[in-house]
């Protein structure tokens, strides 16, 4: 049966980032398919919390782990966490980032560049080292880095959040390339305007938001479950042949 190559039955997995939105909506979903799940967070113990007993309400495995990744040991805080609480790490989605929104005229940005760059590229470059050598070892895994539109459709205040998610891409790309023929994938997803918490406030003025939302073809926001088809198709053996791509899930908003 196709829908079995969905099951994750006996898989652990890590999400950064699941305490809320598109993260906890994957976290749900590889813990709908049967995958015990490791939930990393930054501060929001109580959303964190949610999750790990959504998770436990599933029947799976769930443990919370707080880093903030923009702190030189948090990967391998993060990535110790995941073993002592799973045993393993089958599955890897990168989706926890920071992103601040400011033009390039706007004045002074190092403390921005370097906590973007950090959080956003950096913890997942460490946690794919801390984390593939168990994968490898398996002859099993799957890494799904979280990236954005903005990869292809430029945004005015974010240059430097965009830029570091078509790094992010470009690192699946390669670490794809290096690690096909082991059974594990990588790929990358793209999100377009999702409702979350990220964006609640930038959408709550009406007419902003009828604007942002004439620029998605398919003139709706996405939900953060909207992602979680994608996700589960490029974390499980249904992609098993799929790596090094890039998915977007944007109601088409890239082909502006
Ligand atoms: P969100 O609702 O803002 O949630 C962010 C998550 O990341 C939370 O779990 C948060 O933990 C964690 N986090 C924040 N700063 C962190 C840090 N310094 N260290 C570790 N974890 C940190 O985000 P989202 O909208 O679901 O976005 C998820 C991913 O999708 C991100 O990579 C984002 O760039 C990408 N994306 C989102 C959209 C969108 O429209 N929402 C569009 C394109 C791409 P706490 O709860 O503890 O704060």
């Amino acid at each position: 049966m196709i829908m079995n190559r969905f099951r994750l039955d006996g898989r652990c997995a890590l999400v950064t980032g699941a305490s809320r939105g598109i993260g906890r909506a994957i976290a749900l979903g590889l813990a709908e398919c049967g995958a015990d799940v490791a939930v990393h967070y930054a501060g929001n113990a109580e959303a964190a919390d949610q999750t790990r007993r959504a998770i436990e309400a599933l029947q799976r495995r769930a443990v919370t782990i707080a880093a903030d990744l923009f702190d030189d040991a948090a990967a391998a805080t993060v990535a110790d966490a995941a073993l002592a609480g799973l045993g393993r790490v089958d599955v890897l989605v990168l989706n926890a980032s920071v992103q601040y929104r400011r033009r390039w005229d706007e004045g002074a940005c190092r403390d921005e560049w370097q906590r973007q760059w950090v959080v956003n590229l950096r913890s997942a470059f460490e946690l794919m080292q801390l984390l593939l050598p168990g994968m490898i070892e398996r002859g099993w895994g799957r890494v799904l880095t979280i990236g954005s539109v903005q990869q292809h459709v430029p945004h005015g205040q974010m240059p430097i959040y965009a830029a570091l998610k078509s790094g992010l891409e470009n690192l699946a790309r390669n670490m794809a390339r290096q690690l096909a023929g082991q059974g594990i994938t990588v790929n990358n997803l793209s999100p377009g305007i999702i409702e979350t918490d990220r964006n609640a406030e930038a959408l709550s003025d009406p007419d902003r938001r009828q604007r942002v939302r004439s620029a998605v073809p398919m003139n709706r926001f996405g939900d953060p479950t909207d992602c979680v088809g994608a996700a589960l198709l490029l974390c499980s053996d249904a992609g098993s042949y799929i790596t090094g791509a890039d998915l977007p899930v944007d109601g088409g908003m890239r082909l502006r």
